[in-house]
């Protein structure tokens, strides 16, 4: 059998707003296309909107972009199925309706807002499941040809067949069968004369070559109507790949509010567009061995729609702390300090500060970059800390012994003539071995009265080299002191 190239498509409606799920979609659509060295199509549909989003598109454009899933094909760079936003496609659609119609897959319907209104309520006061009555099913050409010469408004409906089932493959979901009695006749042309998302999406995948289909699975109980429009057109069914919702937690959604659920929430809150894509691969697909962490390189490798959940993923922030950490530690020192200054000048703006040094201690230590200005905000000025710092069980410390620690480091570290980590190390162990202590014993205390806290970017003698000899020695006097009144 010759092998077709694979076609793929994104498809996303311009809301404005790129929502994790989403995203999720457009990877796994795109991870799917360049795995087969096939084509990713970026297709906008901007059909069922209500109204204009200013900018949307360009939401799409930068945040596919940024995630580094480029289109082969799409609006902005065009292509050979062209046009690819869906209002620009119109034309068409109409007139395959109507072979449609001509083939009786298809009817007009000409039954008005209140005729449906009436029938939906009786459904609904009779417990069934509301849907077209068939009205309009069986009307004769004559009757047909009739209301439209009277300018009457109608839809296209399709005509679903009302015995039997129909059968479908999903990749991730297997078979799926239906009753076709249970199909709704929906409507493929609208009153304006615009296409459903119903109709459009079946027409524009034919034309434009769509091997294989991904979207969430609130598409999955349409897809037996959208089969039934293929095999009345005699086109070919492309393969269908339907993804559980990316929730939360077991039962809410990951929703717009709460600020964590597009790629921009997450890129604001520090993490790494690479670690966020990297992450956002494992919601709902588990790669085949333990590595979870891939480059996109690696991504278009390993992926394999075989590894696609059925079960809804559940966001884990846990896990993308984990990655992003683990993508952080993979940055070159100059790289780190890069995307680590905007954060450390947050709540660190001395100018005398070894930048690079500091960056030294924040890289192996930080998983998200919101963290940092917390972890360097004590360089600036010592915070008003309590004395209990000082007492810590397990370096053998409470304030008598902190008192008498830093004592005796005072004259040693004011003799430091040069102010580096290994001169304070030196003097600093110096001092441990003669007063036969344990280190914990003079580091503890140090590490306290130069940072006033219990979590450092670092221990006593980095911290020390870090704001310097005169600020070192003025916060040992602070300490003292704090401790003998
Ligand atoms: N425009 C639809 C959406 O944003 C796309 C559905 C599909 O991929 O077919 O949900």
């Amino acid at each position: 059998m010759e092998s077709k190239t694979v076609r793929t498509r994104f498809a996303p409606s311009p809301t404005g707003y790129m929502h994790i799920g989403n995203l999720r979609t457009a990877l796994f659509t795109y991870l799917l296309a360049k795995k087969q060295g096939g084509v990713f199509i970026l297709r906008i549909e901007d059909t069922d909107q209500g109204r204009y989003v200013e900018g949307a598109v360009d939401v799409i454009y930068k945040t596919l972009r940024r995630a580094g899933l480029q289109w082969d094909e799409g609006p902005d760079i065009g292509g050979p199925v062209g046009p690819y936003v869906q209002s620009e496609r119109m034309g068409m659609f109409k007139e395959y309706a109507l072979q449609l119609v001509e083939s009786g897959h298809a009817y007009y319907c000409f039954c008005d807002k209140d005729r449906l209104e009436e029938m939906r309520k009786i459904q609904q006061a009779s417990g069934m499941p509301t849907r077209y009555d068939g009205h309009c099913r069986n009307l004769s050409k004559e009757e047909v040809a009739e209301k439209l010469a009277a300018g009457i408004p109608y839809v296209i409906r399709q005509k679903c067949p009302t015995e039997g089932t129909t059968t479908f493959h999903d990749e991730v979901f297997g078979d799926i069968t239906v009753n076709n009695a249970d199909l709704d006749d929906q409507i493929l042309i609208k009153a304006d004369g615009m296409p459903t998302y119903n109709f459009a999406n079946v027409v524009d995948d034919h034309t434009m070559g769509i091997t294989h289909v991904i979207r969430g699975n609130e598409y999955l109980s349409s897809t037996p109507k959208y089969n039934l429009l293929y095999e009345a057109f005699g086109w070919e069914i492309p393969t269908y790949i339907h993804v559980s919702p990316v929730m939360k937690n077991a039962t809410e959604k990951l929703a717009k509010r709460n600020g964590d659920a597009s790629f921009e929430d997450l890129s604001a809150k520090g993490f790494l567009d690479e670690a966020i894509v990297n992450y956002i691969a494992l919601l709902g697909w588990a790669p085949k061995g333990e590595n979870e962490v891939f480059t996109m390189e690696e991504l278009m490798q390993e992926f394999d729609v075989s590894g696609i959940s059925k079960s809804p993923a559940i966001f884990d922030p846990a896990k993308l702390r984990a990655i992003n950490g683990a993508y952080i530690r993979k940055l070159s020192p100059e790289k780190f300090l890069e995307f680590a200054l905007p954060y450390i000048r947050e709540s660190c703006k001395r100018e005398d500060i070894d930048l690079p040094l500091l960056a030294t201690l924040l890289q192996p230590r930080t998983e998200v970059f919101n963290e940092i200005p917390e972890q360097v905000d004590f360089i600036d000025a010592l915070p008003d800390y309590d004395i209990a710092l000082y007492t810590h069980k397990k370096m053998k410390t409470n304030s008598e012994v902190a008192l008498d620690s830093l004592k005796a480091l005072l004259p040693v570290l004011e003799g430091v003539e040069e102010w580096s980590a290994e001169k304070i190390h030196e003097a600093v162990f110096a001092l441990i071995e003669k007063m036969e202590v344990k280190n914990g014993v003079v580091l503890w205390p140090l590490r306290v009265a130069v940072s006033g806290k219990q979590f450092t970017p670092g221990g006593g003698i980095e911290l020390s080299e870090i704001i310097g000899k005169e600020e070192t020695l003025a916060r040992i006097r602070k300490g003292i002191e704090k401790l003998e009144a």
